[in-house]
């Protein structure tokens, strides 16, 4: 027994592929937070309240009895909401009954894609920086993650890198617009050259569009399956958690083709069982949100972008203005300091204020985050202002 116990403390029954990543960062740093006391800008979720329609619709829906298992690739009021609105916000007509499977969050939509559609060996093309859970996934599938740097300012691609990174063993390509942690949003130009070259070497790409209502500047979200020869190749993986304001709901969803849904299917059913019933009725009531909501939506989100902004290079913080999402990537170089981690640290513990190190967003071998930190503004004025009081304290070397 002892000899276990000691073996699980120096990791010695981790399998080979646990071994291959570590905990989120994103989600420690919520910890060490909370330790410490400080202002949570670390990990992307509102401090806000949710909408109370869909608040109320949660509350009946359990009072009701929804509170027995779903059916398990979703209640059909929830898929019907989810297909009337991919109509309404793209104009295209999709089969609730065989190309949406709900998920427990866009989280669990990801790595049951990928499961479902990609084989040990198989290599999977990730944009870099990217959301830290892409490389953890794709690890856990057996593939092997082929990185493609975004480099600031704009964070664009370099065309021949990206056509480099196709070989005949690439079987997927993870795009995340608007992206986390860039804020870059992809455009057109972009994206036509993905699909070219997934249609060209036969890859399926999976697109995470959790932040499609998060834009600023008369940005505009275009999902990759609305491109040419794009639809059946193309997995849309998406939730209610950013824009509806709540991530603790676990419910999200993947759009795909008839025939990759039925295997999506199969590895979400073994995986979870199903998402929360009552909390698909009443994300199905969010899904009725319309136009209106979005734009409310976005310019609220943009005034906090403008603020922290605005109160970081009012500090001494070099930053890339986000064209999409809620988060903010800073240059720590100005304050003398060159280790993301330790900086994190100092601010966490002895300024108050949490925020993820740059390495996370990059694979354990670069040293591109080093530099680099992440804010996210999905938070009150009150939390912000805050965060910028004590933020003032640092002193540019
Ligand atoms: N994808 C991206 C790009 C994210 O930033 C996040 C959360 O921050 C997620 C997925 C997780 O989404 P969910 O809460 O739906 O699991």
């Amino acid at each position: 027994m002892e000899n276990i116990i000691q073996s699980i403390r120096e990791g010695g029954y981790a399998s080979a592929k646990a071994r291959q990543f570590t905990e989120s960062v994103i989600r420690e740093m919520s910890r060490i937070a909370a330790a410490h006391n400080a202002i949570n800008l670390a990990q992307g979720f509102p401090d806000f309240p949710a909408p109370e329609a869909i608040k109320q619709a949660a509350i009946k829906a359990v009072n009701e009895d929804n509170n027995q298992y779903a059916i398990t690739w979703g209640t059909k009021g929830l898929r019907d909401a989810i297909a009337a609105k991919v109509e309404r916000d793209y104009g295209v007509v999709i089969d609730p009954e065989r190309q949406l499977t709900v998920c427990c969050g866009a989280t669990e939509g990801m790595i049951a894609t990928l499961l479902a559609t990609v084989n040990p060996g198989d290599e999977v093309i990730i944009f870099e920086p990217f959301y830290e859970n892409y490389g953890a996934d794709v690890i856990l599938c057996g593939a092997i993650p082929k990185y493609v740097s975004l480099t600031p300012p704009e964070f664009n691609f370099n065309r021949e890198e990206l056509i480099a990174a196709f070989s005949d063993k690439t079987k997927a390509i993870i795009i995340n617009t608007p992206n986390n942690p860039t804020g870059k949003v992809f455009n057109r130009e972009e994206l036509e050259l993905i699909a070219e070259l997934c249609i060209k070497h036969d890859v399926l790409a999976i697109n995470d569009e959790i932040y499609e209502h998060i834009l600023y500047d008369n940005t505009e979200h275009i999902p990759l399956w609305t491109l040419p020869g794009m639809a059946d190749r193309t997995i849309a993986v998406n939730s209610v958690s950013k824009t509806f304001s709540v991530t603790g709901w676990r419910i999200g969803y993947v759009q795909a083709s008839a025939e990759i849904t039925a295997s999506v299917r199969k590895v979400h059913d073994f995986l979870t069982v199903g998402a929360a019933a009552p909390l698909q009725v009443a994300a199905a009531e969010a899904f009725n949100f319309g136009a209106d909501y979005y734009a409310e939506l976005a310019g609220f989100y943009s005034e906090r972008r403008d603020y922290l902004l605005n109160a970081l290079e009012k500090v001494g913080f070099k930053c890339v203005r986000p064209q999409g999402a809620y988060y903010i990537m800073a240059d720590i170089t100005p304050f003398g300091w060159d280790d993301d981690v330790a900086f994190a640290k100092y601010l966490t513990s002895e300024i108050g204020v949490a925020v993820v190190p740059g390495s996370s967003f990059f694979r354990p071998e670069s040293t591109a985050g080093k530099t680099l930190i992440r804010f996210c503004f999905c938070k009150k004025f009150e939390t912000l202002t805050a965060a910028a009081d004590r933020l003032a304290k640092l002193i540019v070397k």
